[in-house]
């Protein structure tokens, strides 16, 4: 299959090929909007394709794997909330492929260990947070919020779980609209069905608030030790924001530990524009924030911040609390005693190379022009007369549908999203809110625009038509 072992390693080999594919990928930018945003193709024919075709450059494999995939860069992208990267971030994951500097132990990846440290205290004062605030870097959302967890079993929990394993039943709170994430780290942990409260969401899909105590004290009385309450910063179906200053007081008053799963919205805080809607975030003692969905940023990118810095120390350690008095186990640049990860790609290159280049306003920048163009789009289905959104959004996500005076809107509405992901012209999702399905579109792209959205509106009426 190869000619030469040694060839492939040279500098050489690496110049040419790297070149070309920096021109490929150029050109496939610059031609993104020329062909759908997905070529929908079945899964054993996809999966056929790539067991039979054989390549004879790597320009061919590389063309294969730019047309065979979905487009986010393709303004007509309207659908899941993967960032649609700034292009030249995929460098600094060019750069952390080559390096794969492993993170485990300091030396092993001393660079993107200070980097971690440097753009958590970057952040942090946006997030409200204070100078005893900390954290680090994880691979996503749901390791960020299984480790956020993890944290707060060590700090509330009345038994030493991690050393004589679960002897009383342990708790958390959180709204029926939360990602499915914290219903998995619950059962991960080990508190089984019950060991996950739901906590029922009001029109806006927020948190009910006036819930919490009623919850928490039938769940006391049964014995369990509820430990925390997780607010959602943006909810995933909907982009809801719970009520975070309200939930902080309710943890306050109780001795709860209280996370915010901000995979999605946590990052609004680098909005001067919309950093309102993020009210509360500073009372929290942890906060998940996914860079790879409103940052712009290549996945896995996740920062997990805590108010206080210490709290993180105690995750994966008996008797956490006399042990940390000695101070070498607070080493911040010992990253794998605070993570779940062993080895650890340099995650944080990429959002590390968008802070130092471009700064805050950056990030800024990115997060309220996709906010704006968010507004306008919901601005238009208002004002059309055979749309509804199902809530105003709070985030770029807009859960809207079709009307027609006849039949099931949920089977219109998901007959609607099917087509549109077969013609492949534009991507949204769906989503099920209360029983029914509403369309389901994320605003990911910058350069979508305006006439994307009302060409989208368009298409959607040209399908009902037809049907
Ligand atoms: C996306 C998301 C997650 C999961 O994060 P990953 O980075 O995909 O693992 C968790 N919670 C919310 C609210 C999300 O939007």
């Amino acid at each position: 299959m190869f000619s030469s072992y040694e060839a492939l390693f040279s500098p050489e080999h690496f110049r040419q090929a790297g070149h070309a594919l920096i021109d490929q990928v150029a050109d496939y930018l610059a031609q993104v909007r020329q062909s759908p945003t997905l070529a929908w193709i079945a899964p054993e024919t996809e999966y056929q394709f790539w067991k039979e075709t054989s390549f004879d450059s790597l320009t061919a494999f590389f063309d294969a794997v730019l047309a065979r995939s979905i487009h986010i860069h393709h303004p007509q992208y309207i659908g899941h909330q993967t960032a649609t990267v700034l292009p030249e971030t995929s460098l600094a994951s060019l750069v952390s492929g080559l390096l794969n500097n492993g993170m485990a132990v300091y030396e092993m990846g001393a660079a993107a260990s200070a980097m971690e440290r440097v753009l958590i205290e970057g952040l942090a004062p946006s997030l409200g947070f204070s100078a005893q605030a900390g954290g680090f870097f994880t691979s996503g959302g749901t390791l960020a919020n299984l480790t956020a967890l993890l944290a707060a079993r060590a700090a509330k929990a009345q038994t030493d779980v991690w050393q004589t394993g679960q002897t009383t039943p342990l708790a958390l709170m959180v709204s029926e609209e939360a990602h499915y994430c914290v219903d998995r780290a619950v059962r991960m942990m080990g508190w089984g069905a019950d060991g996950i409260i739901k906590v029922p969401t009001n029109e806006r899909f927020q948190m009910r608030i006036e819930c919490l105590k009623p919850l928490w004290e039938a769940a006391t009385a049964q014995g369990r030790q509820v430990i925390a309450v997780v607010g959602s910063a943006g909810t995933t179906s909907t982009g809801s924001f719970d009520d975070l200053a309200g939930i902080g007081a309710f943890c306050a008053a109780h001795d709860l530990w209280f996370h915010v799963d901000g995979a999605h919205g946590a990052a609004l805080a680098l909005s001067e524009k919309y950093r309102p809607k993020t009210a509360g975030l500073e009372v929290a003692d942890s906060v998940a924030m996914d860079f790879h969905k409103l940052l712009a940023t290549p996945a896995l990118t996740t920062a997990l911040f805590f108010k206080e810095d210490r709290a993180a120390y105690q995750t994966f350690k008996q008797r956490a609390d006399y042990l940390l008095e000695e101070t070498q186990d607070l080493e911040w640049h010992n990253l794998g005693r605070r993570t779940i990860e062993c080895t650890k790609g340099m995650i944080v290159l990429k959002a590390f190379m968008l802070f130092k280049q471009h700064g805050l306003p950056f990030f800024d920048a990115h997060v309220t022009r996709l906010h704006d163009l968010t507004a306008g789009f919901s601005q238009l289905i208002s004002a059309a007369p055979d749309f509804e959104l199902a809530v105003p959004p709070e985030t770029n996500i807009v859960c809207f549908r079709y009307l027609h005076p006849k039949g099931n809107l949920s089977a219109l509405n998901r007959a609607i999203r099917q087509q549109l992901l077969e013609d492949g012209a534009f991507y949204i999702v769906q989503t099920v809110l209360r029983g029914e399905t509403w369309l389901r579109a994320t605003v990911m792209n910058p350069l979508t625009t305006e006439a994307d959205f009302i060409r989208l509106l368009e298409t959607i009426r040209g399908l009902a038509a037809k049907r």
